[in-house]
């Protein structure tokens, strides 16, 4: 097995909790990759294990290739940033960056050199004298990231960093953790509960639920892939609805919604003609017109705009459809004020039966 960490079949249990359950997953060096899913899922179960802070039941972690399985968390090639930054508090910028250098036995001289070069990296060239209480939340941060990343190692570990962090702040420190990951070519692992997070900052989306992976892709994948309806549910939103499955075409699969004909992108397995399925379909890949659509057209459904919710960049229309509420993203005055007789119109390749 290659890869900068593979985990083989990891397990942890606390008493009645199976926190991680044979979880196996092998990382490509060099990635940005996120542990995604709900709170209490074993995303800090599974990266404490990576680091060694949490023996697993049975399992095993490599890293580069060397079973690590055993081994304490200094004798393992990754380093952590936590939440609460554990910066030490009396001793100095500098020296909360070099101690990890000095604990290596380093020499003087190569000490402040990769010191300097830390600083540099998260620019605080000119606080390095300053002592952590004197330092703002996201300032501390990169303090924490430049100990973590001064001693080199290949893998970095970050549990929710950034979830103290107010939104503005949090914006600017997401950016600047995607730099550091560019610029070092290490590999980030990074744990979140916040699929937006995930979504802009990673390579590689890892998402759980309940101990075990739910699936592993790109960000556009997973979006506009979901391979589940957890996963369709966790990341963005998305309206969904119950149909009947009819005869597939080389394109896309035929649907009844209560005799409405429908079409939906040619799932991975097809489901035998007259299982109920579940369709679902993202409020912004809806769109509103207030003219019937061309006939022949598929999906188009007729429909009665309930609520309108301004949310700046557009508008949330709630819109009453078969007896049914959809959620659609549209454009300001997508619907002019006083009307509310709209149709409803999306492409099959938009439309996902999910299991
Ligand atoms: P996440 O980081 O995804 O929120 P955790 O890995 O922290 O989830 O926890 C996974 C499950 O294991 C939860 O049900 C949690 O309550 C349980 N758990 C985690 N750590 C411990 C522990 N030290 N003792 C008992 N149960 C724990
Ligand atoms: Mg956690």
């Amino acid at each position: 097995m290659s890869g900068v960490l593979v985990l083989d079949r990891i397990r942890k249990t606390y008493q009645s909790v199976t926190a991680v359950e044979d979880l196996s997953l092998t990382l490509a060096s060099g990635e940005f990759v996120t542990l995604l899913g709900p709170s209490g899922c074993g995303k800090s179960t599974t990266l404490r294990m990576i680091g060694g802070f949490e023996d697993p039941d049975s399992g095993r972690v490599l890293i580069q290739g060397r079973d690590v399985t055993d081994l304490p968390p200094h004798k393992r090639d990754v380093n952590v940033v936590f939440q609460d930054y554990a910066l030490f508090p009396h001793l100095t910028v500098r020296r909360n960056i070099s101690f990890g250098l000095e604990l290596k036995g380093l020499g003087r001289a190569a000490i402040a050199a990769r010191v300097d070069e830390m600083l540099a990296l998260v620019k605080l060239e000119a606080l390095a004298e300053r002592m952590p209480a004197a330092l703002s939340g996201g300032q501390k941060q990169r303090v924490a990231l430049a100990r973590a990343l001064a001693p080199n190692p290949p893998i970095l570990l970050l549990d929710e960093p950034l979830s103290a962090l107010d939104a503005k702040l949090r914006k600017e420190m997401q950016i600047e953790l995607r730099r550091l990951q560019r610029e070092t070519g290490k590999t980030f692992i990074l744990v979140t509960h916040d699929q937006e997070e995930a979504l802009t900052m990673s390579d590689t989306v890892v998402v759980m639920n309940d101990g075990r992976i739910e699936q592993i892709g790109k960000p556009w994948d997973l979006y506009n892939r979901p391979g589940s309806e957890f996963v369709a549910r966790f990341v963005g939103e998305m309206n969904f609805f119950p149909v009947r499955a009819g005869a597939a075409t080389a394109e896309a699969i035929e649907l009844d919604w209560f005799g409405t004909p429908l079409a939906a992108r040619l799932p991975a397995r097809l489901p035998p003609p007259g299982q109920e399925v579940l369709l679902g379909v993202r409020p912004e890949h809806i769109a509103l017109g207030l003219d019937p659509p061309a006939a022949g057209l598929p999906n188009a459904v007729a429909g009665r705009v309930t609520e309108r919710i301004f949310r700046g960049a557009d508008v949330n229309y709630l819109v009453e459809a078969n007896g049914r509420a959809f959620s659609v993203a549209a454009p300001q005055r997508t619907v002019p004020d006083g009307v509310s007789d709209v149709w409803l119109t999306w492409a099959p390749e938009n439309a996902l039966i999910l299991h």
